[in-house]
């Protein structure tokens, strides 16, 4: 019996049976993946005892030494992993990096144009309950009704139209490549900052399997645990004439002390990205995607976009008559677990609208590759024609958790 065990069993057990949820089931939340057990040695460290406020070498607190040495890994690693200037690690999560930057470059009440919640955008974007919408001036771009590409037409007009001081790239659900040249062309022609979140496609970002924001954009801000596969936290990579107010924004504006035993499993985990194998696995992410899309077009669902180029896809669910809601609820009984998303121009509300979000990163990081997603492409078509029948839900259950028993997770 290990020490946590036998102190709290309550805890425990819900760890236990959380890690049994993640072995035993298909994670196709887009977001979501499998960190490795390095990262998870580095964020389970004794790092997490120490306080150190400011930055290496400038710190507010003594002993500082060695989680100066992982700070600083950390950011060498980041920068040489991006081609980066500057990279702050210490945001606690990605809205934290897109908090910090605004910070950076915005007052209060000033024009930020950024994509359309609705339209695969994300809270942390303008949303009106989010501290972005309430402190800032959000106006939304969207994606064109024919083909769900952003469209830039009007992202143009619109920018000159609101003279915004920034303009925001990136995305939550949305399954195409962002052009990044054409957001700074149009920064640039009404005088805006760019700024781009690659929170859900930096590792494809990393390998050069997607469209390089780092050369042409003022801040790029990401996740570290999406695509990236490392432990949940943020970070913000920018030019550095804008270095000191980043890092400024960042300590003191936002937060207090940097969690260290993250930021060690964040260098861990840029080290990761650095092997060759994380191109090969980003590589497999992209094809699995490319698969899944094929065999759920064929089933008679509809993609937005017709397909997708990256990690994720959009399905809308309503021509087999049902709801986002009701699908994620049957995938859920499979053991499938992906989440319900508001398609563009989705006629439905956001607690049932029509679309469902599933991602292959965290499959792909189990080994699953083409042959695997043909069989979960199928289930998911059997499960979403048949939502309600308990028998055909349960039959996939037993199916799903037979796969999942060949492919280990990290632990
Ligand atoms: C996930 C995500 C974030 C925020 O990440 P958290 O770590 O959950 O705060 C920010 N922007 C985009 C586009 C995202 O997809």
């Amino acid at each position: 019996m290990n020490a946590l065990q036998n102190q709290d069993p309550q805890v425990w057990d819900a760890i236990q049976h959380e890690q049994d949820r993640q072995r035993d089931g298909l994670e196709m939340i887009a977001s979501e993946n499998y960190t490795s057990v390095p990262v998870m040695q580095a964020v389970g460290s004794e790092l997490t005892n120490k306080y150190a406020e400011g930055y290496p070498g400038r710190r507010y607190y003594g002993g500082c030494e060695h989680v100066d040495v992982v700070e600083d890994l950390a950011r060498q690693r980041a920068r040489s992993l991006f081609k980066a200037e500057h990279a702050n690690v210490q945001p606690h999560s990605g809205s934290q990096a897109n908090a910090a930057v605004y910070l950076t470059v915005l007052n209060p009440g000033d024009t930020v144009l950024a994509l359309d919640l609705a339209h695969g955008g994300h809270l942390t974007h303008g949303m009106r309950l989010n501290a972005s919408g309430k402190l800032y001036h959000f106006v939304h771009y969207g994606v064109t009704q024919d083909h769900h590409r952003i469209d830039y037409d009007q992202l143009a007009r619109m920018a000159r139209e609101h003279r915004p001081r920034l303009i925001v790239a990136g995305a939550s659900a949305y399954p195409r490549q962002i052009e990044h040249g054409r957001f700074a062309e149009i920064a640039a022609e009404v005088g805006a900052r760019l700024m781009v979140d690659m929170a859900h496609y930096a590792g494809l970002v990393a390998v050069g399997l997607h469209d390089d924001p780092v050369p042409v954009a003022d801040f790029v801000t990401t996740t570290t645990h999406k695509t990236l596969r490392g432990p949940r936290g943020g970070m913000v990579l920018c030019r550095e004439s804008y270095a000191a107010d980043l890092d400024r924004s960042v300590f003191p504006g936002l937060q207090g002390g940097p969690l260290m035993h993250v930021i060690a499993g964040k260098a861990v985990c840029f080290g990761e990205a650095m092997q060759p194998g994380f191109r090969t696995y980003m590589q497999g992410v992209l094809e699995n995607a490319r698969v899944l899309a094929e065999v759920l077009l064929a089933g008679g669902l509809r993609l937005v976009s017709g397909g997708t180029d990256n990690h994720l896809l959009l399905v809308d669910v309503t021509p087999m008559n049902i709801g986002g809601k009701l699908a994620e609820q049957a995938l859920d009984q499979c053991g499938i677990t992906v989440n319900k998303n508001m398609i563009p121009f989705d006629q439905r509300k956001p607690m049932d609208p029509s679309g469902i979000r599933i991602g292959t990163p965290a499959l792909t990081t189990r080994g699953m590759g083409p042959t695997e997603m043909r069989s979960i492409g199928g289930w998911i078509l059997s499960a979403l024609r048949q939502p309600n029948d308990a028998r055909v839900l349960s039959d996939l259950r037993r199916q799903v958790l037979s796969l999942c028993q060949h492919f280990s997770v990290p632990s």
